[in-house]
């Protein structure tokens, strides 16, 4: 049974996301999607709502988990005895940071592979941010998050009409 982590702040969860979701799990049987507190990155949900949401946008896959995670990435990836982090690339600008981050997690644990994935074209823009964006402005959501997610964030912004 081969087991990756997906790590990330998720918030909230996205299409872009979950595309990377499908995607991991056509290489690994298992897959945790594991949502970082972040702290520097001033969270618009808190961590139970992004781990609530993501458990939603997840709940057709088999074979997937989402919990939060504290601390070390490799150590958290140790602990379950996963095998692979998954992370996602969308441009060339996510690289840098990706590469580091990998190369960290490698030397703190030699075995440790980080699997980096693409996803279809059409969310190779999306991030979370934008979408929050988008939302505050009271904008077209669906495109981008399942329905239950863009109802959160509009209520957050305070458009839950719509
Ligand atoms: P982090 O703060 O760890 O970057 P994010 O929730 O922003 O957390 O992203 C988690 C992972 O998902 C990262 O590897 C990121 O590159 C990837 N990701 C985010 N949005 C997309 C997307 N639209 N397509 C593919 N990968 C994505």
């Amino acid at each position: 049974m081969r087991l990756a982590v997906y790590p990330g702040t998720f918030d909230p969860i996205t299409r872009g996301h979950t595309d990377i979701v499908s995607r991991s799990l056509s290489i690994f049987d298992r897959l945790i999607v594991a949502v970082a507190p972040n702290p520097r990155k001033g969270a618009l949900l808190s961590i139970e709502e992004r781990v609530e949401l993501a458990k939603i946008a997840t709940k057709d896959f088999a074979n997937v988990e989402v919990e939060s995670f504290n601390g070390l990435l490799v150590e958290y990836v140790r602990q379950r005895g996963a095998h692979a982090i998954i992370r996602g690339l969308r441009a060339v600008s996510d690289f840098e940071h990706e590469f580091q981050m990998a190369l960290l997690n490698r030397k703190l644990d030699e075995r440790l592979e980080t699997v980096f994935l693409m996803p279809s074209e059409e969310y190779s823009y999306l991030t979370s941010s934008i979408v929050k964006e988008l939302a505050l402005f009271g904008g077209e959501l669906e495109a981008f998050l399942i329905p239950e997610v863009a109802k959160r964030l509009r209520e957050k912004y305070g458009h839950e009409t719509r």
